[in-house]
């Protein structure tokens, strides 16, 4: 009964202080037992617990840990023999461990992997972990005098998150505020890349909610996981995403009426971590051409940003052409072209005629012809016509297979459900008294 309870106990610590409790519990169990020999006609009681504790607890250098845990990333050229010798153990032990069954599964370390030993006092390995991804590894341990060496495999647990952020001065940087994961900030962009262009269309006021997954081993963060659902409070207008796990195995994001998000054109030809900080963070609108009457969006960011087409096409025009400076035209169809202004340079592959893709990079902002600072001067045309490209409605989005229509539903319900639910409960305590 009693070893079990130590044996519970020692699952809830860590390993080294279990070493060390074991050890002080040990002393503790032979300091009783030979006290009671010692003072077996005296009172027991109140005499004996003052000894244990000058006795016992007072070395506190005996609780100090046994094992000297080293931990390494594997670099280029690092061998197992290599770092264990850095580590400062003896050729002997790196040899009786190399020697051990199953030491095979240490034979193939990949550079950025980690390994970590604890060593005991006499810098002999006592175990050796080697982690092969947050997920799974190695682990060999000395038992009676021998290297047990196997595979493991960690439990991943899946928590979901959830954030709503009121937009102070970007939708970047109030994220990063709220302590929205930098990757998951650069989903929900993508995510949204074609209903909103995070340069322009932002105001003071709009807000977002977000659910997404973070995984955990353990108990403790290892990865930040899928966004689910993205909500967008933006100029009066609701714009949700929600992911959908296809029967083709792929995973896209559709509006709540199971458009895919994805349309023909993206919203912004520069991504926004390449917009210029003192824009993207001080200012809400769009930065006014000065030079002429505006026919376009203009997009300030530093020389050498690239600029990315925002639809499939053909290249039309690529040479310089006065105030536009370099100037690069796609045609994306009958109706629809895009013009880019201000090139510092072009892609080496972008050749009038050419095809490119949506998101591909085709040039490189700069600042020249008519421009005050390095920027993208950006057109849509359609028609022949100039449009506010933040305006324009884009066409052709698929929507879900009919087929998948019920299963989505579902998903899509369950999620803005909960969407609605947490956006109430941290609402609720953003009002005093409420
Ligand atoms: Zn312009």
């Amino acid at each position: 009964m009693l070893v079990k309870k130590i044996v519970t106990i020692f699952k809830n610590f860590p390993k080294r202080h279990s070493v060390a409790i074991l050890f002080g519990l040990l002393m503790l169990v032979s300091i009783s037992i030979l006290g009671n020999f010692d003072l077996s006609d005296r009172k027991k009681g109140a005499d004996l617990t003052k000894k244990i504790k000058i006795d016992v607890l007072k070395e506190g250098d005996q609780f100090e840990p046994i094992y000297t845990s080293k931990e390494t990333v594997i670099k280029r050229n690092d061998s197992l023999f290599t770092i264990l010798t850095k580590f400062g153990v003896r050729n002997e032990n790196i040899i009786e461990l190399i020697n051990s069954k199953n030491s095979n599964l240490l034979s193939n370390i990949e550079v950025g992997d980690k390994i970590r030993v604890n060593l005991d006092e006499n810098n002999e390995i006592k175990d050796l972990l080697y982690i092969d991804d947050f997920q799974s590894g190695v682990r060999a341990g000395k038992f009676e005098g021998i290297y047990v060496i196997n595979k493991f495999k960690n439990k991943l647990e899946k928590v979901k998150v959830f954030k709503h952020i009121i937009i102070q001065d970007s939708m970047y940087v109030s994220g990063i505020k709220e302590g929205i994961p930098d990757s998951v900030l650069m989903d929900v962009v993508y995510i949204n890349g074609w209903d909103i262009d995070f340069t322009h269309d932002i105001r003071p006021g709009d807000s977002y909610s977000i659910i997404y997954e973070e995984i955990l081993v353990d108990g403790e963060k290892v990865l930040d996981g899928d966004v689910l659902i993205t909500e967008f409070n933006n100029k009066g207008k609701k714009i949700t995403s929600i992911r959908f796990d296809l029967a083709n195995g792929k995973s896209e994001y559709f509006s709540v009426n199971g458009i895919n998000v994805k349309k023909a054109f993206l919203r912004s030809p520069v991504k926004l971590s390449y917009i210029s900080s003192k824009y993207n963070l001080r200012r809400k609108h769009p930065v006014l051409h000065t030079i002429r009457s505006h026919n376009g969006v203009d997009y300030a960011a530093n020389k050498g940003s690239p600029v990315r087409a925002t639809g499939d096409g053909t290249v039309s025009f690529a040479e310089y052409n006065g105030g536009c400076g370099n100037e690069i035209k796609i045609k994306h169809s009958e109706d629809y072209t895009t013009r880019y202004c201000h090139l510092d340079k072009y892609n080496s592959r972008i050749k009038v005629g050419k095809k490119v893709k949506q998101g591909q990079t085709i040039g490189y902002v700069g600042s020249t012809g008519l421009a005050t600072g390095p920027h993208l001067h950006y057109e849509f045309h359609v028609n022949g016509k100039h449009t506010d490209p933040l305006r324009v409605k884009f066409p052709n989005a698929t929507p879900i297979k009919s087929s998948e229509k019920i299963k989505f539903t579902q998903v899509a319900y369950g999620l803005t459900s909960q969407l609605n639910n947490y956006k109430d409960i941290s609402l609720r305590k953003e009002v005093p008294g409420g």
